[in-house]
């Protein structure tokens, strides 16, 4: 099985070194790679910084689809894993938009010697946002404080505090040490009062599939083409075939999928991340979400969503653009429910009168009609960015309503 494996934590804490150590314990580790490798790790570094996010970058997010995988890859016992690219602040944001970055399990990385830092909680900030559920914790240098359990302990209990703010429990924590390569790939003889895992053990035990969802499509455009009415769109979820009976919203159109296409041919059907052409003798719009007429897709007015924001400040009454698939709609801020300490996942102000920059909040909007889903059911029409003349945010969806 392929996972895609997203390592954060606070810097100096060493992530680049537990690359270096899985890369290394695992045997994946050529001659002629260590140099770039060595390079990898020193960029990677540098993405960690929580930089603030600059100008729109649309250009860059046209079509672009792909995995951003580092080309680094590693094995356990079960799994070969590959190390994605790390969210970034403005890679965050891209994420978002594109769904490129989508990392199945996530390590965070905390220095027993040191304990939480200000990234301990950014990163599991945004760990959450990007809707990774499974998540485990390396408390790191142990040999630094003489692979005392007590320190593991305390260290234990402040993180898994910490995480249940942004909603995980029973999250796995191993101590280790990356440098001395205690629990990475062998049980560590210094340690012997942990009974657990390795974490190529704990990352072994990752379940990786997809959930049956209910299809959705997004329409991008629609075209005649030898009088026939051909929408063409993305399958966000699920799989749809000819002959489905299936329902546009917000249009509300009903109708038959009478054939799929793509380019040189038809198709029997067309799953997740697939582009085709819906051939449909009706008049549907772009932005429009499709689904099967037992699970449609409903269209909404209001919801709660929970935001980022970037640059400039929101207040209550403000209106903006909400692009969310391929739709682009207005909204106003109805109601700034709580502002969120995106550091700790902390509540720092109910109904506040405005948030500002890098300040999260739950937000309720209300907006031209258009289909979201919950982030947690289907990611892909669950997040949503902010536009005012430029992107100065973005969030995903917790309720729908309305
Ligand atoms: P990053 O910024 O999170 O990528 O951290 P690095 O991997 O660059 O590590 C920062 C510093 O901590 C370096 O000097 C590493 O050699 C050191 N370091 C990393 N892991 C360990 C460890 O397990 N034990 C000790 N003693 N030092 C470590």
């Amino acid at each position: 099985m392929n996972v895609n494996v997203v390592i954060v934590g606070h810097v100096d804490h060493g992530k680049s070194t537990l690359i270096g150590r899985l890369l290394y314990d695992s045997e994946s580790v050529t001659e002629g790679r260590v140099e770039e490798i060595q390079k990898l790790a020193e960029e990677y570094k540098k993405r960690f910084e929580f930089a603030y996010f600059i100008d729109s970058f649309d250009d860059e997010l046209k079509e672009e689809r792909t995995i951003d995988t580092t080309g680094v890859m590693f094995k356990g016992q079960k799994n070969l894993y590959a190390i994605t690219d790390v969210p970034g602040h403005k890679e965050f944001i891209k994420n978002m938009l594109t769904g490129a970055s989508h990392a199945d399990v996530a390590v965070l990385v905390v220095a027993a010697d040191e304990g939480i830092r200000e990234q301990t909680g950014r990163h599991a900030f945004l760990i959450h946002m990007l809707g990774i559920k499974q998540l485990s914790v390396l408390v790191n240098k142990m040999d630094l404080v003489d692979y005392r359990q007590e320190v593991f302990e305390s260290t234990k209990g402040g993180v898994s505090k910490l995480l249940s703010s942004f909603g995980y429990s029973g999250t796995e924590f191993v101590p280790a040490s990356a440098m001395e390569g205690d629990n990475i790939y062998k049980t560590s003889p210094r340690m012997k009062w942990y009974q657990g895992p390795t974490l190529i053990q704990v990352l072994d035990r990752v379940q990786v599939g997809k959930e049956l969802r209910p299809p959705r499509f997004v329409v991008q455009d629609t075209y005649s083409v030898d009088s026939q009415r051909l929408v063409v769109g993305r399958v966000e979820s699920g799989t749809l075939r000819p002959g489905d009976d299936v329902v546009f919203q917000p249009s509300g159109v009903m109708g038959k999928i009478k054939d799929m296409k793509v380019f040189g041919g038809e198709l029997e059907k067309a799953e997740q991340g697939d582009s085709v052409g819906i051939v449909i003798d009706k008049q549907v719009n772009r932005g429009d979400v499709c689904g099967l007429l037992e699970a449609p897709p409903v269209p909404t007015t209001e919801f709660l969503g929970e935001a980022v924001l970037l640059e400039k400040n929101l207040r209550k009454g403000d209106r903006l653009e909400l692009r969310c698939g391929t739709a682009r709609v207005g909204c106003q801020v109805k109601e700034i429910r709580e502002k969120i300490n995106s550091e700790t996942g902390e509540v720092v102000e109910r109904q506040p009168a405005q948030i500002g920059e890098n300040d999260a909040a739950t937000i309720v909007f209300s907006a031209e009609p258009l289909v979201v889903e919950k982030f947690s059911e289907i990611p892909e029409l669950g997040r949503f960015v902010l536009v005012k003349d430029r992107n100065i945010g973005a969030g995903v969806v917790l309720e729908t309503g309305k």
